[in-house]
This record gives structure tokens, sequence and C-alpha cells, in this order.
């Protein structure tokens, strides 16, 4: 099952991305999160993306969409969630183009809606675990509430260390991603629009803006 998720930052796409992977055994690709994680391990690729990244703009293409691509192609026969991926039109095509010609079809696509103020004041509160990427934490939600020990807030799935995104914290840079994603021209929403004419695909839409559990049903049942 190859699924494609849309939504604003801070609709909670990666929260219900982690609950399908789960429940499919599915390879929960995060375009942000591999970047995060070249930034870390310090590699070429992450030193020419952290800029970009800070601020809150998109990673050229010539750097993004190989490496999205390449590593979808290695999830092929488990079956993929593509999250943060395509971000554009341009990534859009790209992405259908190599679906295309690898033979890899696309199954579902989920949007989650969400009012961007709304979305704008979650991204604030959610803060990333150490250990895992697939282990949402947020401090204003009780579903995924960090647990607190010795003082500390940590990871309620596993204790780790929890951290904020620096373009979390960052106004100007929260506004340029919501621009982008709400961009229908060229951009996020582009994309979204894109697939959706694109025939093949069934389209799973839910409001982003309910409980965590009641999106992770809606989604289920329409998976199923
Ligand atoms: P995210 O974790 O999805 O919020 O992504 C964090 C950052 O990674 C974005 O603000 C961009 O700078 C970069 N990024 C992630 N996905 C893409 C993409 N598809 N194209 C370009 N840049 C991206």
């Amino acid at each position: 099952m190859n699924i494609l998720a849309f939504g604003p930052n801070g609709s909670g796409k990666g929260t219900q991305g982690a609950i399908v992977k789960e429940k499919y055994g599915l390879d929960h690709i995060e375009s942000g999160a591999i970047f995060r994680e070249h930034i870390k391990g310090g590699t070429e690729l992450g030193m020419k993306a952290k800029a970009y990244i800070d601020s809150g703009d998109l990673v050229p293409d010539e750097i993004t969409i190989p490496m999205v691509l390449e590593t979808l192609s290695n999830s092929k026969d488990k079956g993929w969630l593509l999250d943060g991926f395509p971000r554009s039109l341009a990534q859009a095509e790209a992405l259908d183009k190599a679906l295309k010609e690898s033979g890899m079809d696309l199954d579902y696509i989920i949007e989650i809606k969400l009012d961007r103020e709304i979305a704008k004041q979650r991204i604030m509160g959610r803060r990333l675990c150490a250990n895992d990427n697939n282990h949402p934490n947020h401090i204003a939600f009780d579903a995924i509430k960090p647990v607190e020990k010795d003082g500390e807030l940590v990871c309620r799935v596993c204790g780790g260390e929890l951290s904020a995104r620096a373009d979390d914290q960052d106004e100007e840079a929260i506004n340029k991603r919501h621009n982008i994603y709400y961009d229908n021209t060229t951009g996020t929403m582009a994309a979204v629009n894109y697939f959706k004419n694109e025939a093949g695909a069934k389209i799973i839409s839910v409001d982003g803006s309910k409980a965590i559990g009641d999106i992770s049903a809606e989604i289920m049942v329409q998976l199923a």
C-alpha cells in the first residue's frame, strides 16, 4: 500500500502518519525528518540543507527530489507513507513521473485540512524525540503529552530526550512554511490538486481540528 499524506505544518500529519505506519507495517518517509537526520549526522547534504530549513524555505529541488525518490524506491516492496513531499507542483510532477516509470501505484491520498491560525498555534507545542521520529509528543494534547521525569519533560513513549525544532519556534519560518503550503498555484495545495485530479488514488479528507483518536479512526475506516 502506498500513501501520500498532505496537511499544513501543525495539522497532525506526522502523528497520524506514525499511527498508519504502525498499523499497516509501512515505511514512513518524511522528507523533513530525512533532512534532520542528515544535519544531525553532519553529512554534506545536511550542511547544504540546514540554512533553508532554519529559515522555513524549501530545500532546492536538485537536492530534495533525488533524495526522496531514492528512499521511495528502497521501500517499493514494503509500501510507504510519504509525508512532506511533494511540497510544490514541480515536485508533484517529478513524483508522478517517477512512480509511473517504476511501476509503483499510488493507492491513497490522505489530506488533513486545518485552518492556518490553528495550525500555527499547534506548531510551537510539538516536541521531537531524540530516539524515534515516530514518537509524537505535544505539550497541548493529552493523548500525546510528554511525561515528566526528574523535573524534565521526556518522550511519553520511550522516555527519550525531547527538543523543540528551531524552525517551529520562529514565527517568520512558520509563516513561510504555511505560505508554501496554502499556495494553490505552484505550492503544496497545487500538488494536492494535481494528485487529486490524477485518476486512481482514493482520497481521504479529514478535519484536522478533531481529536487525534477520532481522526485516526476516520482514516482507518477509509483505508480498510
Ligand atoms: P517538515 O519536517 O516537513 O516541516 O520539513 C522541515 C523543512 O525541511 C522544511 O521547512 C523544508 O525546509 C525542508 N523540506 C522538507 N520537505 C521538503 C520538500 N519536499 N521540498 C523542499 N524542502 C523540504
